[in-house]
């Protein structure tokens, strides 16, 4: 059993320490005022009781309160009042400077939190540990400086969750939808060197993975390209390569005839179509951007998005070949082809490749195979989105963020360019548990935490507010989201929903279970859910009236968060059974993990909730090894295409490298650990084996904290009992 010190180290559970400690206020009280050995003893049993009870290493504020609370139940008042004198003085003493300690640990690699935050960062590499480090002093310097006491008060409760902390004492926002079109055609500036537009689609592809590392640099979320921006110049290359083989088979005086010419062209530009595709996959997951980690980049597919014709044909072809490069994967260190955590692929829905017969029919088929072997793509309706965003159908920024509907001043919508300012995410479990099970007083609670998320999202947009266009060139002056002028402000960019700013919520599944004792799928316990939903909706339109910043309600993808969440309301409101008893709670309005629902109603009930999540949200559906049934994948995306928005699959395919298994990799308790084994050959180490789960909306693959590797052990599959049904 361990425990987490302060540094975030682990350390062995040591009861001797505890009882030093009580023994040592006890010491300092009068006689009859102390306590017995026996009760001292009591007290340190009942503790390492309760530790070895869960889950998750508890913290050491954990246990000292924990000590607090069991010396008072003795009635040893004075004993208790001296370990608060003594816990207080070393709390000052350390107040003194918060950073220290957190960076020397992580520099050591030393320290569980850090190694756990995010699973797409390997903590111990150099360039991970300096944005850590800039991470711990931005931290610091937002908590001593930039935010207000009761936001700051709220965050450090988990009562909400401001975001990013680790970069906010920059001027950066948050993720986008880059506008490769401008970027591509009208020319961009990269690095103070100029690039013109290209005259081939491999130098286009080039061009916009050089662009992805500058933007990724630039922010701290996600940002998503579309290949329809890079279509137009697969006929370039086709042109080019018509006039190199005219000319080629006139200097050898070869005789040809037009269709030979044609075909000889069209295999170098299928060629180069490879070539260009196979750089973007690449590169891609081998940069490693000034964030420590491979830029975050969602590759968007959408066949309506280009004209009818040789465009949409030529996109085809990038999409077949993206999807053909995805199947195959990408190599690990011994050589083993394995599922790469990026870039996220969307692939849309549509009439014409939905249905067995339609155009592109055979591209959805490709899709099916790549999901069930790589987890991506992720499906996106056209036609649910369309009746959700006034008749348009876009990407997400980055994983699962979407912009509201704008119009230029021509009265045209558009959609790249754009970007999110950031996320503070409310805890709707902390607003139940408050509310003591008391409707009224919930929704009392409910609107003064609103109150506190808008004043911390103000933060957020008043942190932006008066930046200078140079702090980012790429992004701002030169096409990624605006042609601003140099030492332009970005403030015009902020209001009249050209960007987004975003409420997020959290543990809906939770609250309901909570306020009506019932799961949000009872049918008696879903209108208060859809009611709760509402609320958050109607407090973002009175903002946005308010201010004209396009607030927008927003499923945040928590990923350490869920274990932050449930730490404290653990440490809140104790144990309740069905609402605080793990330690991560339910993502947005998911339905909870542990629930059996299959996958299609599962899909179906989760919609109505999706329609009210317009800043972001996605479903998922939990699935088994589906490569020898691709059918059943193919049912699935065509319930999504009629019901849901955006959803995808999580699909399994994982890797050990002692032994060579191809399959799931298992999650085993490990002295009050959970740890990662191969079913195969017991191989418990972390470094010899590729994981891929899907925790937030990405993939990740740098393994995760005890409260998201438990929620991912308790996933109940969704697609088992229908099986035999399809
Ligand atoms: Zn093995």
């Amino acid at each position: 059993m361990k425990i987490l010190k302060r540094s975030g180290a682990e350390e062995i559970f040591d009861i001797t320490k505890i009882t030093a400690a009580i023994q040592k206020a006890n010491n300092t009280v009068q006689a009859y005022d102390k306590m017995t050995r026996q009760q001292i003893l009591a007290i340190s049993q009942h503790i390492e009781e309760y530790c070895s009870h869960m889950t998750r290493a508890l913290s050491v504020e954990e246990i000292q309160d924990m000590v607090e609370e069991e010396i008072m139940k003795q009635g040893a008042y004075n004993v208790a009042k001296n370990y608060i004198k003594y816990r207080y003085k070393r709390a000052m003493v350390r107040k003194s400077n918060t950073t220290d300690e957190q960076i020397l640990s992580l520099l050591e690699f030393d320290n569980e939190e850090v190694k756990q935050e995010n699973s797409n960062k390997n903590p111990a590499i150099n360039s991970v540990q300096r944005d850590y480090m800039a991470g711990e002093v931005s931290k610091d310097i937002t908590r001593r400086f930039l935010l207000p006491d009761d936001v700051l008060e709220a965050h450090e409760k988990g009562i909400i969750h401001f975001h990013d902390a680790d970069y906010f004492a920059q001027h950066m926002h948050n993720c986008c939808l880059v506008n490769l079109e401008d970027m591509l055609q009208n020319g961009t500036v990269i690095s103070e060197t100029m690039i013109e537009k290209p005259h081939s689609f491999s130098t286009a592809c080039n061009i916009a993975t050089q662009s992805i590392a500058q933007i990724a640099s630039s922010q701290y979320g996600g940002q998503s390209i579309t290949l329809s921006h890079l279509a137009p110049f697969v006929q370039t290359s086709r042109e080019k390569y018509l006039r190199e083989v005219r000319e080629e088979l006139a200097e050898q005086g070869v005789n040809a005839s037009e269709e030979e010419i044609r075909g000889i062209a069209e295999s170098r530009v299928r060629r180069e179509i490879r070539q260009g595709v196979q750089m973007i996959q690449y590169q891609v997951i081998t940069l490693m951007t000034t964030n420590g980690q491979a830029p975050f980049v969602t590759v968007f597919m959408y066949l309506d998005e280009v004209p009818e014709g040789r465009t949409r044909d030529d996109l085809a072809l990038i999409i077949e070949e993206m999807l053909h490069q995805r199947i195959k994967g990408v190599k690990n260190e011994k050589g083993i082809y394995i599922t790469p955590a990026f870039p996220k692929l969307i692939y849309v829905l549509e009439e014409d490749n939905i249905t067995p017969g339609s155009k592109y029919w055979d591209l959805t088929v490709l899709a099916a195979k790549c999901t069930a072997k790589r987890m991506v793509p992720d499906y996106i309706s056209e036609k649910i989105m369309k009746k959700l965003k006034e008749g348009n159908c876009y990407t997400c920024m980055g994983c699962r963020s979407f912009l509201t509907v704008y119009r230029d001043e021509n009265g045209k919508e558009k959609f790249y360019g754009r970007f999110n300012q950031g996320v503070v995410t409310l805890n709707l479990v902390d607003v139940a548990c408050s509310s003591g099970g008391d409707l009224e007083l919930f929704y009392k609670i409910l609107d003064e935490r609103l109150n506190l998320c808008y004043k911390a999202l103000m933060c957020r947009h008043n942190r932006l507010k008066g930046t200078p266009s140079d702090v980012a060139p790429i992004l701002w002056q030169y096409g990624a989201l605006a042609r601003l002028k140099k030492g332009e402000k970005i403030d015009k960019l902020l209001y009249n929903g050209y960007s987004t700013i975003s409420l997020g919520y959290a543990g809906l599944c939770e609250c309901t279970r909570y306020m009506t004792g019932k799961s949000h799928t009872d049918p008696s316990a879903t209108p208060f859910a859809l009611d709760v939903m509402e609320r958050l909706n109607a407090a973002c339109r009175i903002w946005a009236d308010e201010t004209t910043i396009a607030f927008s309600l927003y499923g945040t993808p928590l990923e350490s968060t869920t274990y932050k969440f449930a730490k404290c309301l653990q440490k809140r409101f104790g144990i309740i059974e069905g609402v605080t008893d793990k330690n991560y709670i339910t993502n947005s309005y998911h339905v909870h993990v542990t629930e059996d629902i299959n996958a299609f109603d599962k899909l179906t009930f989760e919609a109505q909730f999706q329609r009210l999540s317009p800043g972001g949200a996605i479903s998922y559906v939990e699935v088994p090894n589906m490569q020898n049934n691709i059918p059943a994948v193919l049912s699935v995306m065509q319930h999504i295409y009629d019901n849901i928005m955006y959803a995808e699959l999580n699909t399994k395919s994982d890797y050990c490298q002692v032994c060579g298994f191809d399959g799931e990799i298992c999650i085993v308790e490990d002295d009050g650990k959970l740890v990662w084994e191969c079913p195969n050959c017991g191989n418990r180490d972390e470094n010899k084996m590729n994981v891929a789960r899907r925790t937030c909306g990405y993939i990740g693959t740098q393994f995760w904290n005890q409260g998201r590797t438990q929620e991912i052990r308790d996933r109940v599959m969704h697609l088992s009992g229908v099986r035999k049904a399809l």
